[in-house]
């Protein structure tokens, strides 16, 4: 794999501050394929200086040409959509197919969406005797997480560029690669120097340096519940804005008179997609009582075609981490029915597809974020049941619900405390604000939701 040794700061790459490296592994072979530089407080400083150079500028640009430079990227990342491909199979695992459709589909659809939306978004509004003009909040600060690599750093970057931010990213130190290539991409698109900057690093180290940096107006992260916790706390002392995007424990609610074996085979593919690292995965399904065997017998069925298929999770600490939960989904009396935390093969970390029947909701499998290829099936007795169980967690971030009638299942999803629902298998809208209730997260992703993230408010009276 082809790496820069540099940050991409003020508009070229440039030699980082030190010498430290971080290498790029292979989760399916465990080779390493690169080395990227690791990046110290004075990379981050030299890229939050250069935004800020960067931001009067780029806050006065037309938003049509804004617009411009955003459909500019999205075309430089449709021309490299091979080797983006490419590069997120190697560094993250996930089988060729899916880093086509949706690693590298899904951002380029975002970036579209961005530069529709830069065009023809109302930067001010009237209010009585006010005119009320929306302008970007500065200096942003994104921090990213590997999970779908181009993904994350996209439905940062596009919506702050639309709003006239600029922009310091700090991505996953597993997932370095793909942050390079979208520079390489936003340098094609010929925006100005200093607008977007990449310092790649560990987060304790430089994702730190970033959340504190007195020079960031906003820091947006997406990642842990743990780390989203400090870096809340961290904005809070110093009064920046924040948002977060964290962890999720999704219910998938079937009802009664829904299509049993189209629910549960939609919903067990939602959850071994990307090898379950996805944060609002379906990883709890409800099933009637009186379904219940059945719904257990389809997802075995349903989960089988996923054991060779299945890509490696990230890491080896997070191939640890699963199998833990795995075991302690045993050692709590939850049924094992398929897969199991005995690593498949020799080599990569690989997780076998498990699914576990009799999960009580109390369960730690049932309450935390696994981030694998896990699913637990609970049983509810009647539909108020199923609700308590549904929103028993800390978590709101995703869901489901299937029903016969789609107006049964939306009464229902009413009533879930959580930010998306796909009502009968629903498709995913990357216009839609994604973003969860509860500790899933503060602020919204995607669509106009996602880009008022990046504005504040100054009202002229008249
Ligand atoms: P993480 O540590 O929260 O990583 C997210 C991002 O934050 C990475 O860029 C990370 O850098 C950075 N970071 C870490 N510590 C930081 C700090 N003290 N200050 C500033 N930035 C910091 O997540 P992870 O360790 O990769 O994954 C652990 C768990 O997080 C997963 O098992 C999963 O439950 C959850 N997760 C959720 C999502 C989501 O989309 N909601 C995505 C990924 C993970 P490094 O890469 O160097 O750690
Ligand atoms: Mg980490």
């Amino acid at each position: 794999m082809k790496a820069h040794d540099g940050m991409y700061i003020d508009g070229a790459w440039r030699p980082a501050a030190g010498t430290d490296t971080i290498a790029v592994v292979n989760p399916a072979d465990e080779q390493v394929i690169a080395h990227v530089p690791a990046g110290t407080a004075d990379d981050v400083d030299a890229a939050v200086r250069a935004a800020r150079r960067a931001l009067p500028a780029w806050a006065a640009t037309p938003p049509a040409e804004r617009a411009a430079r955003i459909a500019a990227i999205r075309d430089a990342l449709v021309a490299r959509k091979d080797e983006i491909a490419g590069t997120v199979t190697a560094e993250l695992g996930s089988p060729l197919k899916l880093s086509q459709a949706v690693h590298v589909g899904l951002p380029i659809a975002v970036a579209g969406s961005y530069a529709e939306l830069a065009a023809s978004y109302a930067f001010e509004e009237k209010a009585g005797n006010s005119t009320v003009h929306l302008e970007p909040v500065g200096v942003v600060g994104a921090i990213t997480p590997w999970n779908y690599p181009l993904h994350q750093i996209v439905a940062k970057v596009a919506p702050a560029l639309a709003a006239g931010c600029t922009i310091v990213l700090k991505p996953a130190e597993d997932t370095p690669l793909t942050a390079q290539l979208f520079a390489e991409a936003v340098h094609e698109a010929g925006l100005p120097a200093g607008v977007f900057n990449l310092v790649t690093g560990l987060g304790p180290v430089a994702g730190q340096a970033l959340a504190e940096h007195e020079g960031v107006d906003l820091v947006s992260f997406t990642g842990s519940t743990a780390v989203g916790r400090q870096i809340g706390a961290t904005a809070g002392a110093a009064v920046k804005r924040v948002a977060l995007e964290l962890g999720g424990k999704s219910a998938n609610v079937i009802l009664p008179s829904a299509d049993l074996a189209k629910a549960v085979n939609v919903g067990v593919a939602n959850v071994m997609s990307n090898s379950g690292q996805t944060c609002s995965a379906w990883t709890r399904m409800l099933v009637h009582d009186s379904q219940y065997e059945e719904a257990v017998a389809l997802a075995v069925e349903a989960a089988a075609k996923y054991g060779e298929r299945i890509g490696p999770v990230v890491n080896a600490k997070q191939q640890r981490r699963v199998r833990g939960y795995i075991e302690k989904g045993v050692a709590e009396g939850a049924r094992l029915v398929a897969g199991g935390p005995e690593a498949p093969r020799d080599q990569g970390y690989f997780v076998s597809p498990t699914v576990f029947a009799d999960v009580t909701p109390e369960m730690t499998i049932a309450q935390e974020e696994i981030f694998g290829p896990v699913l637990s099936i609970l049983r509810y007795e009647d539909e108020a049941d199923a609700l308590r169980i549904a929103n028993g967690t800390v978590y709101g971030l995703a869901g489901a619900v299937w029903a016969g009638e789609e107006t049964e299942a939306v009464a229902f999803a009413r009533q879930l405390d959580t930010g998306q629902v796909d009502i009968n298998g629903g498709r995913f809208n990357p216009l839609a604000p994604f973003g969860g209730y509860k500790q899933s997260g503060v602020g919204r992703e995607l669509g106009s939701h996602g880009l008022s993230e990046y504005l504040q408010t100054k009202s002229l009276q008249f």
